[in-house]
This record gives structure tokens, sequence and C-alpha cells, in this order.
């Protein structure tokens, strides 16, 4: 199967953690306008990049959670297996609503809402059944088990993506992008903390050629 055509192959990188370029796979977290602008759970999501498995394995061979070998193994597997990977594209789909509503919470200075919070729990919990103690060269290490033919095995290294980022990151840094019809998420790691846009050359031009035709039109 060739995977390199599909949008989740090709998408831009820029959320800074992996958790938030698996949210970046709809284009645009749009605030829903009948809910208010700054309710941070009223977001409509557009644009989805994931429309099938085949489209989670695109995305996870580009950002190299799976190699060629392993994104190809999946893809028979989920042709003999077609519900069940069904079933992981649907869990994939609520895994990322419930981290981009716990960012936008964060974001927002709210307080996450308990079934956001579980889903993600729920993940954890089958990405930790999948851990292991394994002999390394000098210390013991962390594997994953088990993973050739799990169908869901990129799923595990989201939420732990995720759990990492929430527990270890400075949340102070985490942003949504203003850019029209964007709303990507990302961790701002610049120096001086001041990175507004998701990717420069996309929204902030954008903004900036926007901003220029108003002046000329007023
Ligand atoms: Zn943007």
């Amino acid at each position: 199967m060739n995977f390199s055509e599909r949008p989740a192959a090709r998408m831009n990188l820029v959320g800074g953690r992996l958790c938030l370029d698996f949210v970046n796979t709809v284009g645009g977290w749009n605030p829903d306008p009948a809910r208010g602008k700054n309710d941070p759970f009223a977001a409509v999501a557009r644009a989805d990049k994931l429309n099938d498995y085949f489209d989670l394995l695109a995305w996870s061979l580009h950002t190299e959670l799976l190699d060629a070998d392993e994104a190809q193994a999946l893809a028979r597997e989920a042709g003999r297996r077609e519900k069940e990977a069904a079933a992981t594209l649907r869990r994939a789909a609520a895994l990322r609503g419930a981290i981009y509503r716990i960012c936008a919470a964060v974001i927002h200075g709210a307080r996450p809402r308990a079934y956001d919070l579980d889903l993600l729990n729920q993940e954890l919990n089958v990405a930790h059944g999948r851990v292991r103690l394994g002999v390394g060269e000098e210390n013991f290490v962390w594997e994953w088990t088990d993973t050739k033919n799990a169908l869901d095995r990129m799923l595990w290294r989201i939420a732990d993506s995720a759990a990492e980022m929430l527990t270890t990151d400075d949340l102070t840094r985490l942003r949504g992008c203003p850019g029209k019809d964007c709303g990507w998420l990302f961790l701002d790691v610049s120096k001086n903390s001041r990175r507004q846009w998701c990717d420069m050359q996309a929204c902030g031009n954008l903004a900036k050629v926007r901003r220029f035709r108003q002046r000329q039109s007023s």
C-alpha cells in the first residue's frame, strides 16, 4: 500500500509533542459559534485527515511511530480484521478529542472534564498493560510487548505522550494557533516564549496578508 499521498502522511509536524501532532490531524479546531468563543469545550473539528484506518497508519509512518515494514504488515492485518480496524479508528478519534479538550481546558485555565480524563486514562490502562521490563545493555528497559499485530499499537504511544506532556512539561507554554480555521495546538519551546503561530509560513503569513488587505481597504 502506498501511504505517501495521503494528507496524514504530508502534514506539518509543528506541535512539539507527538500527542499534539496527533490532535493536529484535524485541520481546524474552531470555536463553536453557537456556544461562545471562550468556551474551551465548544470546538468543532474540521478537515479530518484520519478518514480510515490506513490514514492512521500513514500518520504513524510519517511520525516514525512505525517503520515501512510495520505499516505494511498492519495494513495487511487490517484488511483481514476490518471491524477491529474500524473500531481502532473510532478509539483514535475519541482519544484525539479528549486530548484536545484537556489541552484546551489547560490553555483556558479551566478544569478538564472528568469524561475526557477518564477516556485518556482508559487508553493509558491499555498502553500500560502492554509494557514490560526487558534487559537492556546497561540498565533494564521498558519495552512494548506483543506489538507486531496489534492494530492499536500507535494509540499506546499517543496516550503515553499525552500523559508525559501533562505530567512533565511547562503547561503555561501550551498554545492554540489563532490562525483562521486553524486552532492547532503546540508547545511553545521558543526561548522568549513568544511563539504565536503553529507555523509562521502558513498561519503567520496569512494573518499578515489579511491585516495588509484590511489596511488597504480602509
Ligand atoms: Zn495555525
